[in-house]
């Protein structure tokens, strides 16, 4: 049940593991020192004379990979390793190891069960994402956030049945800052919990004031979902709009279910309880298993923009359109066809038995002035 090394800590197992895979270091790395330098961390200093450092990560990664026992616990982790060389990465410890920390941090990105070598780049990226960061926890509070809108139009009813709600960031040096820059890092640091409130609560609050009833879609980041405090935010938001909870749709993702489904299904339930609708964001990439349709009656499947793109260049893809609509509409789900941007990809969804269409064919993402214009012309 333990979800990362972190979470075995201050438990007897977590004492246990952690001297397990302190031997499991120190043979895997002979003649080097191994020390932990807090929770789940270790750093390991070698001697030139130790052979490639490569290698031995190589060989860390490899030992590290075979289950540890501990306590009558199977356990499986994944390590990543950033690696600093002396003297051309630093020649103090401190460098050293603040230098092998943004290889680590690298490393993790790239997924586990990898390693990074220091790259000078490294650095000058790491005070760009800082400076983001401070920037981006004062976005809020300046009111430099914004939310844009795109149609979502139903193909049955040839008209805007539906708006995406799609965070916009007005820096006002660095322009508009695109939410694939932003929206990751605002998860790393944790922003994206309050950042998301000020989203549901906007998106509610435009959407009340809409001439037609419309549904609105909200993003949900995977730190906002598993955070305490999503339930209130989401009856915050709808109480101070008004808005009724059938016209709220929150988008979240596979990623949900990498881990603790069963905590992810109580939630959604949960959610589910308080009248909103759930749709399930870019359907097929990452971590697609069909059994999470199974185990929870989403409202709707949005089919990831990489399927739409394909529809014009692989035979496959409309079959794969056709399976996935045939497979939504018996489960009682509607779908929705993202990324669409011209009328050859339209035509082969809406034979394939799409029932909405999203993208730039139809409309880009509009200022909330512009939605009610066109709302009201
Ligand atoms: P997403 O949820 O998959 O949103 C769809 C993205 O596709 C949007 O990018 C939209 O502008 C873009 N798009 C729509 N139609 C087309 C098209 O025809 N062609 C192409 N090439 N792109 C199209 P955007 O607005 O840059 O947002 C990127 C991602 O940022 C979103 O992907 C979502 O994951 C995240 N995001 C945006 N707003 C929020 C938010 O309020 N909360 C959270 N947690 N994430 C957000
Ligand atoms: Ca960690
Ligand atoms: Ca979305
Ligand atoms: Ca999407």
């Amino acid at each position: 049940n333990f979800k990362s090394v972190n979470d075995t800590l201050g438990h007897p197992t977590g004492d246990a593991l952690l001297c397990d895979v302190a031997q499991r270091l120190g043979d895997a790395c002979a003649g080097g020192f191994v020390a932990r330098l807090g929770g789940d961390e270790f750093a390991v200093i070698l001697p030139a004379a130790a052979g490639q450092p490569a290698r031995v990560a190589r060989s860390i990664i490899a030992r590290m990979a075979e289950p540890f026992n501990v306590n009558g616990h199977r356990i499986v982790i994944g390590t990543s390793i950033g690696i600093a060389l002396a003297p051309e990465d630093g020649t103090e410890a401190t460098a050293l190891l603040k230098n092998a920390d943004l290889a680590l941090y690298k490393a993790k990105n790239d997924g586990k069960n990898g390693f990074r070598f220091f790259e000078a780049a490294m650095d000058a990226e790491a005070q760009a994402r800082r400076a983001l960061e401070v920037d981006l926890h004062d976005a809020l509070v300046k009111g430099e956030l914004e939310l844009y809108f795109q149609p979502l139009f139903s193909l049955a009813q040839s008209r805007v049945c539906a708006f995406e709600a799609l965070l916009r960031w007005n820096h006002p040096v660095r322009g508009m800052v695109s939410p694939a820059q932003f929206v990751p890092l605002a998860e790393e640091t944790g922003l994206i919990v309050p950042i998301g409130e000020w989203a549901l609560h906007e998106a509610c609050r435009i959407a009340a004031s809409w001439p037609r009833e419309l549904r609105v879609a909200v993003n949900i980041s995977a730190v906002q979902f598993r955070s305490a405090t999503l339930n209130t935010v989401v009856l915050q938001a709808l109480a101070a709009s008004g808005l009724d909870p059938a016209r709220l749709e929150l988008e979240i993702t596979e990623s949900l279910f990498i881990d603790n489904v069963e905590a992810t299904l109580a939630s959604l339930h949960a959610l589910r309880r308080l009248g909103v609708r759930i749709a399930l964001d870019d359907f097929g990439t990452g971590y697609s298993s069909l059994s999470y349709l199974r185990a929870f009656p989403f409202d709707k499947l949005k089919i990831d923009r990489s399927f739409i793109v394909d529809l014009l260049e692989h035979d496959g893809a409309t079959a794969m359109i056709r399976a996935i609509t045939s497979l939504a509409e018996a489960l009682g789900m509607e779908t929705t066809a993202e990324g669409v941007e011209n009328i050859d990809q339209l035509d082969i969804l809406r034979a394939q038995g799409c029932n909405t269409i999203q993208g730039f064919y139809f409309s880009r993402p509009l200022p909330a002035g512009e939605v009610m214009r066109l709302l009201t012309r």
